[in-house]
């Protein structure tokens, strides 16, 4: 709840201005019955109605346009809750540690922007408010019901209380429901993103009845939490209605005898019963009220589980303040590895003892088995997770003295697989520089061999990629990733190379463009093929997370097994 009411702050002036058009709603629904009555005696009495009955129509008229305004400016301020939720939620997605990312679903995740801060939105519109107006009209109901006649005001609130507290007792089993009823959508979507993020590799193996059986459980879940939602609120909608039927009939029944008895008039049973009305509509919005409040709370549950994880941020544990690491002596490299060892989250120990150096100007391969640990190199250089031991330095200053904005800024960084976003080319290339002018772009674009591409489309840079880059092929999306980075102007580029087979074009059009890219800057590439290592100025060999070896093509090949062996039988030639 504190919470809720940290969400709701920002909009208080609306709501508090909802608050006063409903309490003055309140006063016109509670001056009805009181007219009525007065119009019902001067009819009986045989005087003048028609100025009350002016009084009357306007007060229902002015109920009607404050009810209007009241339910406008309270979705405003529940849109308002959600934009506010759904931007805090985004930004922390977007700088969760990788780890963390990594360890969950992505669907899920997903759904908690889409559904769950939907659901936010009834708290406030069908939730707090109601409760408050409601409860206004239900307290001057039941004054102004004591006044008219207390007997029938005990008979009514005796046959409610009874019902009240039921319904009470069970909408608080609907919080916990909910939640599970959200997190089988979430798990529902991210099956849904599973599927259709391989969409090409389920049609081929034929998996798609099995896929559709895997959604279907989720969606079965999801109903079967809806369907124990349904079953409280089966119980809880009628209790009330009960309650009311009980309350109303007694009313009539006991009122009844006491206007025989002259005890009331029947223009006060009218009113006392329009009040009975008025009472009960309150009540039973409460009632729904509480079960939205509960429905919501259980979302905002999930929104905050993941708004209250750490971000990837540069005060966290581990960071040292600049200058308490030993510094290095004789010429400084760019970048490097002292003795760095690394295990991924769940105790996979991935990398031991790793000591590397990339010099400016340098072109550094690394080579080894798949699985070696290679691509960890580049992103722990890229600090996407921390090293277990070990120092990494970028010119020759710790890389956990440096902001992570700074470390990232100084490196290109182009990944294996799927390096290219959903969108057109021109946004791809503007990601890292959003600023970069057309002969930039252009520039960039001729360096890796892509002017080709560009102006064989027919909306040139405007033309969309698909979802991941599929509308292009795989090298030209590895094209596409370094034309990106070398728009950011980056010391070094840290390249991962398709470890899929190109066609002999694309094969070359990608050398060619890491050789142009190389030429003049300083270069730390995973490499797959041979081609690309040649030429390297360092050769790293990498096996089982050790530097097994180190030197040129011609060094390694005559001194170090593993590599000659990769040479000859691994590398794409
Ligand atoms: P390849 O040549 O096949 O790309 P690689 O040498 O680049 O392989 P890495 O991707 O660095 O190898 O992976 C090294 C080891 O770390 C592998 O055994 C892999 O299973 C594991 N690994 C990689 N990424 C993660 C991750 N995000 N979480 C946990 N373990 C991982």
């Amino acid at each position: 709840m504190t919470r809720l009411w940290g969400l709701l702050r920002p909009h208080r002036k609306q709501l508090v201005i909802v608050v006063l058009i409903s309490l003055v709603g309140a006063a016109a629904a509670l001056a009805q019955p009181l007219l009525v009555r007065q119009v019902l005696a001067a009819v009986t009495s045989g005087s003048a109605v028609a100025g009350t009955l002016l009084l009357l129509v306007a007060v229902l008229l002015a109920a009607a346009v404050l009810s209007g305004l009241q339910q406008f400016l309270l979705q405003r301020a529940a849109e308002g809750v959600v934009l506010a939720t759904r931007r805090t939620l985004v930004d922390r997605l977007l700088r969760l540690p990788v780890a963390e990312l990594e360890s969950r679903r992505l669907g899920d995740l997903i759904s908690r922007v889409g559904a769950d801060t939907t659901l936010l939105k009834a708290v406030v519109t069908s939730g707090l408010v109601d409760l408050v107006s409601g409860l206004v009209v239900a307290v001057g109901a039941v004054v102004l019901m004591g006044l008219i006649d207390p007997l029938l005001l005990g008979v009514t609130l005796v046959s409610m209380a009874v019902g009240i507290g039921g319904v009470l007792a069970f909408s608080r089993r609907i919080r916990e429901l909910s939640r599970q009823s959200q997190e089988a959508v979430g798990t529902l979507t991210a099956a849904i993103e599973r599927a259709l993020g391989a969409v090409r590799t389920i049609r081929a193996a034929q998996a798609e009845t099995r896929e559709s059986e895997v959604m279907s459980a989720s969606s079965r879940a999801a109903y079967d939490a809806g369907l124990r939602v349904a079953k409280v609120s089966a119980v809880v909608q009628p209790l009330s209605g009960v309650a009311v039927q009980v309350a109303f009939l007694a009313v009539l029944g006991i009122g009844g005898a006491r206007v025989a008895s002259g005890a009331i008039s029947v223009a006060d049973l009218v009113a006392f019963v329009l009040y009975l009305f008025l009472f009960i509509q309150p009540v039973a919005q409460s009632v729904q009220a509480y079960t939205a409040i509960q429905t919501g709370l259980g979302s905002l549950a999930r929104i905050d589980e993941v708004i209250d994880l750490p971000s990837e941020s540069d005060d966290e544990a581990g960071l040292r303040r600049p200058g308490t690491g030993p510094t290095p002596s004789g010429e400084v490299p760019l970048l490097s590895f002292e003795g760095v060892d690394f295990d991924y989250p769940g105790g996979v120990a991935v990398l031991r003892g790793v000591d590397l150096a990339v010099y400016r100007g340098q072109r550094v391969a690394l080579v080894g088995p798949s699985g070696a640990g290679k691509s960890t190199i580049l992103a722990l250089a890229e600090r996407f997770y921390q090293p277990t031991a070990g120092i990494i330095r970028l010119d020759g200053v710790d890389v956990r003295e440096l902001p992570r904005s700074l470390v990232r800024a100084r490196l290109g960084y182009v990944e294996q697989d799927a390096p290219v976003l959903a969108g057109t080319l021109r946004e791809n290339l503007l990601l890292g520089a959003p600023d970069a002018d057309e002969p930039a772009l252009h520039r960039v674009l001729a360096a890796v061999n892509l002017t080709g591409l560009v102006s064989r489309a027919p909306l040139g840079l405007d033309s969309q990629v698909g979802d991941d880059g599929v509308l292009l092929s795989g090298g030209e999306r590895q094209r596409l990733a370094i034309a990106r980075v070398l728009l950011t102007a980056p010391s070094l580029l840290l390249l991962d190379e398709p470890t899929a087979s190109l066609d002999a074009r694309n094969e070359a059009a990608l050398s060619a463009a890491v050789d142009a890219v190389a030429a003049d800057r300083s270069v730390l590439i995973v490499a797959h093929r041979l081609s690309t290592v040649v030429s390297a100025d360092l050769i790293v060999v990498l096996d089982q997370g050790e530097v097994v070896g180190a030197g040129r093509h011609d060094e390694l090949v005559a001194g170090n097994a593993l590599y000659r062996e990769l040479a000859t039988t691994q590398m794409l030639a």
